[in-house]
């Protein structure tokens, strides 16, 4: 997935252009730019890219979930349903708001589970947040429907899946608002960045005033700096925009790499009758920045999964025992351990997490091994290793 596995040249260039004239700033200083908006370039690419109508470029992923949910009016006491396997940003994102993180099951997509949403429906739900994890993605007819009937918000966190497609659509812009993550380790990177993707004009305006202070200096900017209502400061900057300006050309070239060595590793498990594969959507195109497959049983997915470690096979995961994706270690989130005093709602809501039922995503997360798909594997170490976790998974079982 990474792309800075893939880095030279080409981010060099967009990035001297920066340096050249000095403007390290997104907005304003135009006689200094010598031409060089970065960021408003990058903004009109990954329209073309996402094919979408609007796209505001932030500091992070998790600042690209934050302001898409405030973009869309979600604020303190809202309920946002959230998936159990996740990026912690997840529940981050909607508490810096105010809101409250409702935790439900995932199923075979590794995603949100469509019957666990709607039995999660309150009155103070204000939107779904489905999370297309691991380059993958749910099923969003199903999702949509139920926002659509419930009069619910759908936010599509893609932050993982650039590049995958659903019913030729291209992920992250499907939902009503869609967030993307260009950090370090993302399929492509700015180091640190994010964006926020939509096609709906008020969310877009929204969401490009409250990343800047409020401020309205879309046409003019910041000519006027007026303040139609309150924000933060969730910019990117100018150096990071060129960086991703250069990566985000070369998607279709790692989108490529990506399929071509998921392929290959894919083709030598599918030999194995007791492994089976995470389910795609009817319609679905993944990004295959990764390999998910299940085994049998948590026990042979432990033991799999530490044989791959002894052996050398690398960036193969268990996410079971991981407290930075899964439910079962988030410990903080479960004793609400704050810096700053929460409210009654939230610290109540968080005190019933280690109650609930999540057997079903137990289920899932326990038998599944999630492979990174690297770019700069040569074709022969992707051979090799195949052969290798064959012939592990074989012992093993
Ligand atoms: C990486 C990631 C984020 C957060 O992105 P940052 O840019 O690191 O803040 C959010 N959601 C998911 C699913 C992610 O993988």
């Amino acid at each position: 997935m990474p792309g800075f596995e893939l880095f030279g040249e080409l981010e060099r260039k967009e990035v001297n252009d920066v340096l050249d004239n000095g403007v390290l700033m997104r907005y304003g200083f135009d006689g200094m730019r010598k031409g060089h908006w970065k960021a408003k370039e990058l903004e009109t690419e990954l329209t073309k890219t996402l094919d979408s109508k609007y796209v505001q470029l932030v500091s992070s992923g998790t600042a690209a979930v934050s302001v898409a949910l405030a973009s869309a009016g979600v604020g303190a006491g809202d309920e946002v349903i959230m998936p159990t396997f996740t990026f912690v940003a997840s529940f981050e994102a909607i508490m810096m708001l105010g809101a409250i993180p409702i935790l439900v099951d995932i199923d075979d997509t590794l995603t949100l589970d469509p019957k666990a949403v709607e039995a999660a429906i309150t009155s103070k739900t204000k939107a779904v947040m489905v999370v297309q994890m691991c380059g993958s993605m749910a099923n969003m007819d199903a999702l949509r429907s139920v926002c659509d009937i419930n009069n619910l918000i759908f936010v599509e966190d893609a932050c993982q899946a650039i590049g995958g497609t659903y019913k030729g659509q291209p992920l992250g812009s499907i939902a009503d608002i869609g967030c993307f993550s260009f950090d370090f380790v993302k399929t492509i990177t700015c180091g640190e960045g994010g964006a926020v993707v939509t096609n709906n004009k008020t969310y877009y305006i929204n969401a490009d005033h409250y990343s800047d202070h409020g401020h309205d200096h879309l046409g003019n900017d910041r000519g006027a700096e007026t303040h139609p209502f309150l924000g933060y400061n969730f910019r990117i900057s100018e150096l990071n925009a060129a960086v991703g300006l250069a990566q985000v050309k070369r998607l279709p070239e790692f989108i490529n790499i990506q399929k071509k060595n998921y392929t290959i590793l894919r083709e030598a498990l599918v030999q194995i009758p007791e492994v089976t594969f995470r389910t795609v959507p009817d319609g679905g195109e993944e990004s295959y920045a990764f390999l998910n497959f299940f085994l049998p049983d948590l026990e042979t997915a432990l033991k799999v999964s530490a044989a791959f470690k002894e052996n050398g096979v690398d960036v193969c995961w268990n996410y079971y025992e991981n407290n930075w994706h899964y439910i079962r270690k988030w410990e903080h989130l479960k004793d609400a351990k704050s810096l700053y005093p929460l409210s009654e709602a939230m610290t109540s809501e968080l005190s019933k997490l280690s109650k609930r039922d999540f057997s079903q995503s137990d289920y899932w997360i326990g038998r599944n091994i999630s492979c990174l798909i690297k770019l700069s594997w040569t074709e022969e170490e992707v051979k090799n290793r195949a052969e290798k976790m064959v012939k592990i998974i074989r012992e093993v079982l």
